[in-house]
């Protein structure tokens, strides 16, 4: 445990990364669902194909299957039957005679090359080719795409739409994938009200659990909405323990700096164990991460902004850690600043921009203005993070930056 009130300064951002995936352990739970239910779900187990993907020689086009040596023969070839997609020809093909065949049909045993309709000329059972094919052209081979016992798929994988599709080709309908993930979410604040309800003086509209909802659901986790809590220590206390009770990770906004009614991070103390609290970025700083007897917590700054750039940037790597997806570290792309980025030396910053490309094919990217960490539509107006490192002081226009593009669980 790191004693962030002890130490001087703050955590920087790599190492309460690093310290948080560390400290996660992922889920082992494993059930069985159908291709119907799969979409967005863990894979648990690796897939070989059962079956070779085509099963069998078929053809590329409507045409004409054949012996290639037939045309050794330098004479028309004899129709003597037909294969279609579902009823193949099922008798010999001896040299100098064809077949008749559909797209996707199965190519006669005898027969290794297809001509295309386009190309023949036909005069009752009489088959003229009007120019010389090469051996094998047309046909599909069985198991081109995918080799019995080929493995198609590694365990820890999100299934996406392709791959049910593929696993549909594959004759698969049940798999096996990690039970979801049992998130619990807490908002703390007096001050807070839900969409839809009047607001009194002082109050504001809660937008964390709503944006934090949209987010667990494309990560396609269970959600357990504790709903506004009011900043009462024992309040606070009993929605945590209940939360621990029923979830694999209890997520908490607001609360966590040091107001007067500020009791996330004392309760947290109190029923668990804080790794850290306190972060070396922007925005963001208080951020509280440890675990309860059950579970692991996430306790977020209450200011959207910082709520959402934390979640992101910190309790999402932990998330897919524990749905045992695998950890891919933000690609950053190098762009020039079309403004000033106003910044001082101590965190490391993650400012809201657009990015975009010049006329010449050069990236740019311009700020989206106003920083404030509760400007909820500076990140809504923005594609990407300027991400900019702890010692890095004023950026000037034209200078190069760091971009990471914001991925599809903002979209
Ligand atoms: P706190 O960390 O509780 O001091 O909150 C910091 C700021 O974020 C305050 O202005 C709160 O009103 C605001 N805030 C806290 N929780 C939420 C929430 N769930 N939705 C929107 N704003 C919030
Ligand atoms: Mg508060």
């Amino acid at each position: 445990m790191i004693d962030c009130c002890s130490a001087p300064g703050l955590l920087p951002f790599e190492q309460a990364l690093e310290n948080m995936l560390n400290v996660i352990k992922p889920i082992t739970d494993i059930e069985q669902v159908t291709l119907d239910n799969a979409l967005g779900r863990i894979l648990a187990q690796e897939v070989k194909s059962p079956v070779n993907v085509p099963p069998n020689d078929n053809s590329a086009m409507d045409g004409y299957a054949f012996q290639h040596q037939s045309l050794a023969l330098k004479q028309p070839l004899k129709l003597i039957g037909r294969s279609m997609a579902g009823a193949p020809f099922t008798g010999e093909c001896k040299l100098g005679e064809c077949v008749r065949i559909m797209t996707g049909a199965k190519v006669p045993n005898d027969c290794d090359t297809v001509e295309m309709q386009e190309n023949c000329q036909t005069d009752g059972d009489s088959i003229t080719f009007l120019s010389a094919r090469k051996f094998a052209d047309n046909v599909r081979k069985m198991g081109e795409d995918i080799a019995i016992e080929q493995t198609v798929f590694h365990s820890g994988r999100e299934l996406t739409a392709i791959d049910i599709g593929v696993l549909s080709s594959l004759g698969i309908n049940e798999i096996n994938v990690y039970r979801k993930l049992k998130v619990a979410l807490i908002s703390t604040g007096d001050e807070l009200k839900k969409p839809g309800q009047s607001l009194n003086k002082g109050d504001i509209y809660e937008s964390n659990s709503q944006f934090l909802t949209a987010i667990l659901t494309k990560l396609g986790a269970e959600i357990i909405n504790f709903g506004i809590i009011e900043d009462v220590e024992l309040s606070i206390s009993n929605a945590f323990k209940k939360a621990d009770e029923l979830a694999d990770v209890v997520i908490s906004s607001g609360g966590v700096s040091v107001g007067d009614a500020d009791y996330t991070k004392s309760v947290l103390e109190d029923l668990g164990e804080i790794e850290f609290w306190k972060i070396a970025m922007k925005p963001g700083k208080p951020f509280a991460f440890g675990t309860l007897p059950n579970s692991y917590f996430f306790g977020l700054p209450g200011n959207p902004v910082s709520a959402l750039v934390t979640t992101h940037q910190l309790a999402l790597p932990a998330l897919l850690k524990m749905q045992n997806c695998a950890y891919n570290k933000p690609l950053f792309i190098p762009a020039k600043t079309t403004t000033v980025l106003k910044k001082s030396p101590g965190r490391m910053d993650f400012q809201r921009g657009i990015i975009k490309n010049a006329e010449n094919g050069e990236l740019l990217v311009t700020s989206t203005g106003s920083q404030g960490s509760g400007i909820l539509t500076s990140m809504a107006a923005a594609n990407c993070y300027i991400v900019l490192p702890a010692e890095q002081g004023k950026v000037a226009e034209g200078e190069w930056v760091n971009v990471q593009i914001f991925n599809k669980y903002l979209q």
